[in-house]
């Protein structure tokens, strides 16, 4: 039976004394700091010298270079992007690990493709949301908490869950629950999301918008249709809430039917590819390719978000978004 952590198992008081480094000042980093911060632990950012240190110094943080945040904390959460943790661990915080510390990550995928292979006289912890950072900020603030997965690697204190517990505590994600599981499953479930599930989703709106566009309907009508509407954000909100599928009661009969009647017809389509990006996922064939684009400065990476960005339902997307008055925020 799977484990669920939530307030009651963790004990904040753990970490009393203890400097928490939060390694790279970003989506994740900022969330992590300020919620931690907030429940009163002491934390310190670790950045490199630009816009992301300024912000945490506007924000009332002392800032440090990464090997001196590193040097001066007792917890170390690794919240720079996967593709080049290992470059940054390597030169910048292993050196500085004191024995008997904890690194921390929010993703498993260094340690999942021994990317990093870390010293073992340290703790290693996984504490993996399964939310954006924004997300992890606004419910923490509003008195919820994000979800979130958690693992531990090595325990040579003795110490390692009830600290990463009240890790969880303290960034409010026991307050939801948080589900034991490993570095394997967590990078292995993020990245099938990632690349199957959602480009099936991205593939559908693609294809929709081009055929009805080329079969006259005008775009200002497509467009709110299947985005700008806003009207997906209340349906996902219900799937969260109700179900895929226990979701169908709140649309009319005539939609009922058409959606269950029509399925069929297009989910045999999908188990190959996907079944086939868990395979690349599993393999570590995905894994390689993507440290290949970071060791070449991102080429394929560039060119693919430059044509997705410049695409025609993007700007028609923009055009209709300002035409339309709709609160996406309070939706
Ligand atoms: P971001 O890209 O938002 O932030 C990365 C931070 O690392 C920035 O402060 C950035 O500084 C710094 N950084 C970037 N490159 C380097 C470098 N070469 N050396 C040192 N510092 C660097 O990352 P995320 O917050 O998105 O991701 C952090 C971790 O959290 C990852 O493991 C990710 O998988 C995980 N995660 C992310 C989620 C998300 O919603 N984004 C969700 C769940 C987990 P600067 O930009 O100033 O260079």
């Amino acid at each position: 039976m799977t484990r669920i952590f939530y307030d009651e198992d963790a004990t904040l008081s753990v970490l009393n004394n203890l400097t928490i480094g939060i390694l790279g000042y970003g989506n994740q980093g900022r969330a992590w700091a300020m919620n931690l911060r907030d429940s009163g632990l002491n934390v310190i950012v670790g950045n490199i010298k630009d816009e992301y240190w300024d912000r945490a110094l506007s924000d009332g943080f002392y800032v440090y270079d990464i090997s001196d945040a590193t040097r001066q904390s007792d917890i170390i959460c690794i919240l720079i992007p996967d593709e080049v943790q290992r470059i940054v661990y390597y030169s910048d915080i292993e050196p500085n690990i004191k024995t008997g510390c904890m690194i921390v990550f929010a993703h498993g995928f260094s340690i999942r493709y021994g990317l990093i292979i870390p010293r073992n006289d340290i703790d290693v912890g996984l504490l993996a949301p399964r939310m954006i950072g924004v997300g992890v900020r606004r419910l923490y603030e509003l008195g919820y908490g994000a979800p979130a997965f958690v693992a531990i690697r090595q325990d040579v204190t003795g110490a390692a869950w009830s600290r990463i517990l009240a890790l969880a505590k303290a960034l409010g994600f026991t307050r939801a629950g948080v589900i034991e599981s490993s570095f394997e499953e967590e990078t292995e479930l993020d990245l099938f999301t990632e690349q199957a599930v959602m480009p099936v989703i991205i593939s559908a709106f693609l294809r929709a918008y081009e055929i009805l566009v080329s079969k006259g309907y005008s775009v200002e009508a497509v467009l709110t249709e299947l985005i700008a509407s806003g009207e997906l954000i209340e349906v996902f909100r219900q799937v969260c809430k109700l179900g895929l599928l226990g979701q169908l009661i709140l649309h009319s009969k005539t939609s009922q039917y058409g959606q269950l009647s029509r399925i069929d017809r297009y989910i045999d389509k999908i188990y190959e590819p996907m079944v086939k990006s868990l395979e690349e996922i599993i393999s570590g064939t995905f894994s390689k390719e993507w440290i290949k684009e970071q060791e070449m400065s991102y080429p394929k990476f560039r060119e693919l978000l430059e044509k997705a960005l410049s695409s025609r339902i993007e700007k028609d997307s923009e055009n209709i978004r300002r035409k339309l008055k709709i609160p996406y925020d309070i939706l």
